[in-house]
């Protein structure tokens, strides 16, 4: 039996073909899951009686229990309970453009990015698209209301779950489902530069952001392991011909360090790295975690910034999100495992 949530429409075309049912019914059995969200096959009322059986059978609507939240002035913080009993985390945060949902790819991170507290989380799995896809589906039935973008930045490395994260992209963006438009879903990894590439060769319009945090490679390698088995060159290079193939702009995140990241030469060498690049740098105030690293201050941040936009690089400064939630990657699943 296989999870509803977990089939791209394509996926559900060849099934219905392959139990001699017409295909155009795909679009009919993805309304009732997904803008009707029945969880029964009996209520689809316009499909026959021996489909509903054969789909009865092969199907079944999972399902992720919320197990605690916490609710902030602009940021919900959900913990949820996968079917294996795994617990996994997403983040809603209310923009001004709509309700934004950070989502988790897999339960730990096995990347072990020094200012990362999912890193302390070993990688135990993969999430499956259904995993992520319910995510979206039980926080709009929290808030009673549609989520309207979606970013993969939760706990996981969505490149290192790259098949399971491409189907779900897939089944998010369908009009015919959760219909969320692909430029309102961003995917951030930490550069696993041949998924980049393969990325690039999906030609999607999902926005890709980039978790660069540094502009050279011996203090790229401290804080991100991931550097020493593709370097930053490698990752330009790659970036380079997602940029070509898809004409989209590419977003670098970059968490604002004290006195490891954040001087005015860092500051250059960033403009220097990236300059001419079809992107832009989203500077993000570091939430504290357990490592011993500490935030830039305001006024460093603002200098920061001021010398990126000397250099004619686009530049903005992440809002502060949820501090008063621990909204930090991995934050609220850690408390929970400490509190248990
Ligand atoms: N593995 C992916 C997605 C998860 S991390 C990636 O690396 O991009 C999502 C974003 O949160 C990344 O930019 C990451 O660097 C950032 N992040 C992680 N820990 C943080 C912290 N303590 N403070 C601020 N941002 C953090």
């Amino acid at each position: 039996m296989k999870n509803i949530y977990g089939i791209t429409i394509d996926e559900l075309e060849d099934y219905l073909t392959s139990i001699s049912e017409q295909k155009f019914k795909k679009d009919q059995i993805f309304n009732w899951v997904y803008k009707k969200k029945i969880k029964d096959f009996s209520s689809m009322r316009n499909i026959k009686k021996e489909t509903l059986a054969k789909l009865d059978e092969d199907f079944y609507f999972g399902n992720i229990k919320l197990v605690s939240k916490k609710e902030g002035k602009d940021v919900s913080k959900y913990l949820f309970k996968l079917e294996d009993g795994l617990t996994i985390e997403a983040v809603l945060m209310y923009q001004n453009y709509g309700n934004s949902l950070c989502i988790s790819t897999q339960v730990g991170c096995n990347m072990n990015c020094l200012f990362c507290e999912s890193g302390k989380l070993k990688k135990v799995r993969n999430l499956k698209a259904s995993e992520m896809v319910m995510q979206i589906l039980e926080v709009e039935k929290e808030i009673q209301n549609r989520v309207s973008h979606v970013v993969l930045m939760g706990i996981g490395e969505p490149f290192d779950n790259y098949e399971e994260v491409v189907k779900f992209l897939e089944i998010a963006n369908n009009n015919k489902g959760i219909d969320i438009g692909a430029r309102h879903i961003t995917v951030s990894t930490c550069g696993i530069t041949p998924k980049i590439i393969d990325f690039a060769n999906l030609n999607t319009q999902v926005n890709l952001a980039i978790s660069l945090h540094a502009a050279d490679n011996e203090t790229r390698d401290k804080l991100m392991p991931i550097n020493k088995a593709y370097d930053i060159n490698s990752l330009i290079e790659a970036l380079k011909y997602y940029i070509s193939k898809t004409n989209r702009r590419v977003t670098f995140e970059y968490i604002m360090l004290k006195d490891i990241n954040d001087s005015k030469e860092d500051a250059i060498k960033l403009a220097k790295l990236i300059k001419g690049m079809n992107a832009y740098v989203n500077l993000i105030p570091y939430n504290e975690t357990s490592a011993k690293l500490s935030k830039t201050s305001k006024e460093d941040v603002l200098k920061f910034y001021d010398v990126l936009k000397k250099q004619k690089i686009n530049v903005t400064v992440r809002r502060e999100f949820g501090e008063e939630v621990l909204a930090a990657c991995g934050q609220l699943k850690s408390k929970y495992e400490e509190d248990k």
